[in-house]
């Protein structure tokens, strides 16, 4: 009789396992994508080809959330302290490495309230300006934004934003300050600019590639070393060819957990995020856009982490040199 009880004991306790294992995903409740911008921008492209890329791996709905504002940290801090299931994760760009160094007090702190899944892609950005300026290529804008200093405003996405990062780097470049112009994202900045109230942006190819090739924008030059394939934007020059030397800045996106989600859980995940960046419908509408689906080591949360501390490292002294901050 004990040794049935001690039997049935144990077929409990494994049978408790299984259901802890098979937790996630919990039936018939969708995985949030946290995007930190608006909707209709780079971040917001990447999730929502993301979103669908990881239904079929995680078999459940994958829904995207705009949590907008402060250049990414309002959304990232509200993955940072969602429950810990599974069911609520950050898309983040480069704005997780910059942000620790552009506020003093961050809600959140990078490195330990998250659990890096992966990184996605590598996008680079391009220096694009309103359709009425009246420079047509890099050159001449340059002049003109020598006959115009003081009156010239650059939008970007907040501080902490990539549009704010390679503003901060082209106004070094140029010596020259311009009135930066933050939105919750570079969507609205993009028809704003369009509309021709702001005369720069600095914006990631997934979100200026179609606007550069239907020439609703004028395009001056991308921000990477190399010169893009792309056909909406292989004319382009690079902005260190164009000579502002050594002017390198291409994004990235990953995707975290709340710390303290389980192993078991962020391995379903991770499994999840590689399946879908072998998608090859994914990796299509990626690389339309001029951005790179990332295939190696960092696809790992764990190699992940590590880059993105190098990256903390690489951009912190960047922005502290130009001496911008907020509280
Ligand atoms: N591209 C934006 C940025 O500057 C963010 C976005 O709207 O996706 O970071």
């Amino acid at each position: 009789m004990k040794k049935l009880f001690a039997l049935s004991l144990l077929v409990a306790a494994s049978c408790q396992t299984l259901v802890v294992a098979s937790d996630f995903p919990v039936k018939d409740k969708p995985v949030t994508i946290v995007v930190p911008f608006v909707a209709g921008g780079p971040t917001d492209r990447v999730a929502r080809d993301l979103a669908e890329a990881m239904r079929k791996p995680l078999g459940t709905t994958v829904v995207v959330e705009n949590v907008a504002g402060a250049g990414g940290t309002i959304g990232a801090n509200k993955v940072a302290k969602a429950p810990q299931d599974g069911h609520t994760v950050l898309l983040h760009h480069i704005g997780m490495a910059t942000s620790p160094a552009l506020y003093r007090k961050m809600p959140y702190n990078t490195m330990d309230d998250f659990e890096f899944l992966g990184m996605v892609n590598e996008v680079p950005m391009t220096l694009i300006g309103r359709p009425t300026l009246p420079a047509n290529n890099f050159k001449e804008l340059v002049t003109w934004i020598g006959q115009n200093k003081g009156k010239i405003n650059l939008a970007n996405a907040g501080l902490g934003a990539a549009s704010h990062l390679c503003g901060l780097m082209f106004q070094q470049a140029v010596k020259t300050d311009m009135t930066t112009v933050p939105y919750k994202g570079t969507a609205p900045a993009m028809n704003d600019l369009m509309g021709g109230q702001v005369d720069l942006l600095c914006d990631q190819t997934t979100n200026t590639s179609s606007q550069i090739e239907g020439k609703t924008v004028k395009a001056f030059a991308v921000t990477t070393m190399k010169r893009l394939t792309t056909p909406a934007l292989k004319d382009l020059p690079t902005l260190n060819e164009a000579g502002l030397k050594d002017f390198n800045v291409s994004i990235w996106h990953g995707m975290y957990a709340p710390k303290g989600t389980p192993a078991e859980t962020v391995a379903k995940l991770n499994a999840a995020l590689r399946a879908a960046l072998k998608d090859p419908e994914f990796i299509k509408k990626q690389e339309a856009l001029g951005a790179v689906v990332v295939t190696d080591k960092r696809t790992d949360g764990a190699e992940h982490k590590k880059f993105v501390a190098a990256e903390i490292a690489k951009w912190g002294p960047v922005i502290k040199a130009a001496g911008e901050y907020a509280d």
